[in-house]
């Protein structure tokens, strides 16, 4: 008999045997149904021992369901990347297998491989005159539809014939059934550029010919381009090569709205098969989406962060849009990183990877200097596209309607005047952030959370933005019984009723994630706003990312003053890739674009570099900075979060984890403990987190401390009833 070895979808780190009988055949990669414990578990098979001979009496091991793979759901580069994630992200292989596939493989559907089947005439169909079924009329048509070509059935039935017309031919041996295999270069031929490209500058075309020059192996590229210098052009034309070569190209962007826009850019420009993945499909597309990928049947996968597992035939080339998002950061679960991912699979693929961004994440950065990614600059915004004009406005002390300044009111006015389009960024959805009670300070509070509950007018409640926690919006103070409840800050819904009364003529556009919940919301934003009419867009985060909207000449910044005093020493890099994203919105076609920047702190250094040296400028300051005080990405960090209902229980323990792992690296000088403290929001969702951070210059001396301590720390008391997660190169503090 055989016996397999076989991971779960469980957070233990090991491996289960069971036996296989002979007469089914296992297959490393692929799934299998075990019993578990009571119930059933879809697990992947990591190893087989074949005709082995075991005693039973002493060895007693359960026998398998059922094998529901005939060949492995991984090629052997994702299988490799796949065990290297598990291995430095220190979580179960289990996990990892079953959470890189579809829900449906999940949950174990069995994929098959249904091959097309087509009606053929036979010789004898082709040659027989027509005339001899001259008495069946209909048997007469489908003969002469199938001599144009091979039909399906349900191409037949399109046709309002019969299935037994059909069968008539069969019986008459004038035609018979056929599979059909799709052609493997189905794309390849000497149409798949369509569209009319623009002229490159020169910054462009050494982008795109150092990357073609290297395209058939591995080789990472930063493609470091300012905010409208054409980069999006600069993916089409090296894909061309790979297309030509009938190879698959994975494209990666950070949020859903871009996919949407990059499916429009990549469809106008090639005429290939082209798929999108991300959250808002439903089970069955996800999984057509990615057995079209693993069957070379799409050219082109383009989707947010989970799609990096997408299998790929015929992989050809890895793109990164926006590589310093933070979406590319998975903060649950599995907490990876997808760009650096991707790196490695572009390794193990041997493909290219390209990470494009005009703010390049300082990590990415730093590896061009350490001379992992070479980088590549497109300096110049393309066209007449000019570079916008900066101002900051003083806020200190000015009065504000709803958040706006004079000043700014009459710029959107005058933008307005000359038919283009203003968008103004506020990180803030709903109403305002406080409801407070004007006679006894009362303010509504999430006790969940111990969190202010922000004001939701048009959903009529307040929510609470930590654990999403509703209720109705008093009526009276619960604390004096006094009606006199004021809302305390602007939020987005705000600005919008503000901007209805001093424009009331003009379209308002509120986007954000109240506003575009629903499937296909957003589309139908961003088509509202390529009508190009004049118009006011307030937005979130979400409008910010990637979009190239022509008409957009004025932005503003409303306030984002918090960010410029945060404890995260990741802050300023956040800031400043926002202030430089948001800003780079404006003036992107032929017309002149301003941003204004509302502020109370003017003089903060942070933003004389930004606005005197560019993000560029900032980067290199603040990498020094860095350097001095041996931040990452000079060092590596390594974060324990802990939570638990007791306010005491996850303190408890990340100290007694700090004892041992100091235990641990007694000898060593360079190792460097924080914690345990309270997290940035220290309660949610009634739960008490704590966290603990490791800091050292060797990413190896960290995986192994962890790989010591990590079993024990598991079996500490303490650890019971705790959740307890490990973040390796944490993104937030
Ligand atoms: P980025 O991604 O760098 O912000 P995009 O790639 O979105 O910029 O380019 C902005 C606009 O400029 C797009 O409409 C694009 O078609 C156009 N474009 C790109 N390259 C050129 C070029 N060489 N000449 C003229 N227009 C160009
Ligand atoms: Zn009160
Ligand atoms: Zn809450």
């Amino acid at each position: 008999m055989s016996i397999i070895q076989v991971v779960l979808p469980i957070p233990l780190n090991r491996v289960f045997s069971y036996i296989c009988p002979k007469d089914i055949k296992p297959i490393i990669g692929g799934r299998v149904k075990v019993p578990f414990g009571h119930r059933k578990m879809i697990g992947i098979i990591v190893s087989l021992h074949e005709n082995i001979i075991i005693d039973s009496k002493k060895i007693k091991l359960k026998t398998v369901e059922e094998i529901l793979d005939k060949e492995s759901l991984f090629n052997s580069s994702l299988w490799n990347l796949l065990n290297w994630a598990s291995n430095y992200y220190h979580s179960p292989l289990g996990e990892v297998l079953i959470h890189s596939i579809p829900t449906l493989l999940r949950k174990g559907k069995i994929i098959y491989n249904n091959p097309k089947l087509l009606w053929q005439l036979t010789e004898k169909g082709y040659s027989i005159k027509i005339e001899t079924l001259n008495n069946a009329p209909i048997q007469q048509k489908a003969l002469k539809l199938l001599r144009q070509k091979p039909l399906s059935f349900n191409h037949i039935r399109n046709y309002n014939i019969k299935y037994s017309v059909i069968k008539a031919l069969h019986v008459k041996g004038l035609c018979k059934l056929i599979e059909y295999k799709l052609p493997i270069n189905n794309w390849y031929n000497n149409c798949i550029i369509k569209g009319e490209k623009p002229i490159l500058n020169v910054d462009q075309k050494i982008a795109i010919n150092a990357i073609r020059k290297e395209d058939q192996h591995y080789a990472a590229w930063l493609l470091a381009g300012i905010t409208s210098s054409g980069k999006t052009e600069v993916y089409l034309q090296i894909l061309e090569n790979i297309l030509i070569r009938n190879q698959q190209a994975l494209i990666l962007v950070p949020e859903i709205g871009l996919t949407i826009q990059a499916i429009n850019i990549f469809r106008k420009r090639f005429n290939v098969p082209i798929d999108l993945l991300h959250s808002e499909l439903n089970n069955t597309e996800r999984l057509a989406v990615w057995l079209r990928a693993k069957r070379g049947e799409n050219a082109i996968v383009i989707g947010t962060r989970s799609a990096l597992f997408t299998p790929l035939a015929r992989p050809g080339i890895i793109i990164i849009d926006e590589e310093h998002d933070n979406a590319y950061k998975q903060q649950e679960g599995l907490r990876y990183q997808a760009r650096d991912l991707a790196v490695y699979r572009a390794y193990q693929e041997n493909i290219p990877i390209v990470m494009g961004s005009a703010t390049p994440a300082l990590e990415t950065l730093h590896n061009v200097f350490k001379g992992k990614y070479r980088q590549l600059n497109l300096n110049n915004r393309v066209g007449n596209a000019r570079i916008v004009l900066e101002q900051v406005v003083d806020i200190k002390g000015l009065t504000l309607n709803g958040g706006l300044s004079h000043v700014l009111i009459k710029k959107i006015q005058a933008h307005l005047n000359a038919k283009n389009q203003v968008l103004l960024f506020l990180n803030r959805r709903g109403f305002s952030p406080s409801l407070l009670c004007h006679n006894c300070s009362w303010i509504a509070e999430c006790s969940n959370c111990d969190r202010h509950y922000t004001l939701h007018q048009y959903s009529r409640q307040l929510i609470c933005h930590y654990c999403h926690n509703k209720r109705i919006i008093p009526n009276v103070c619960p604390n004096c019984t006094l009606k006199d409840l004021i809302p305390i800050g602007v939020g987005t819904e705000q600005i919008e009723e503000k901007l209805k009364q001093l424009f009331p003529n003009i379209k308002i556009l509120r986007i954000d994630y109240d506003t575009t919940r629903n499937k296909n919301s957003l589309k139908n934003y961003i088509d509202n706003i390529n009508l190009g009419e004049p118009c006011i867009l307030i937005g979130t985060q979400m409008i910010t990312k990637g979009h190239h909207f022509p008409d957009v000449t004025l932005v503003s910044l409303l306030n984002v003053d918090g960010a410029l005093f945060s404890s995260d020493f990741r802050a300023t890099e956040r800031f400043a890739q926002l202030y430089v994203q948001v800003s780079g919105r404006a003036g992107r076609a032929n017309k002149q674009g301003e941003v204004l920047l509302q502020t109370h702190y003017p003089d903060h250094p942070l933003l004389k570099i930004l606005l005197n040296k560019g993000y560029f400028g900032f980067a290199e300051k603040t990498l020094l900075e860095r350097k001095l005080v041996l931040l990452p990405p000079w060092t590596n960090h390594v974060l324990f979060r802990a939570e638990n209902f007791d306010s005491q229980k996850a303190v408890k323990l990340l100290q007694k984890l700090r004892c041992l792992l100091e235990n641990y690296s007694l000898n060593d000088k360079f190792i460097w403990f924080m914690g345990p403290l309270p997290s940035l929001q220290p309660k949610k969702n009634r739960r008490w987190r704590w966290n603990l951070l490791i800091q050292h210059p060797s990413r190896k001396y960290l995986q192994k401390l962890i790989n010591k301590s990590l079993p024990l720390i598991y079996t500490m008391p303490e650890a019971r009833k705790v959740k307890l997660n490990l973040d390796i190169d944490p993104t937030e503090l």
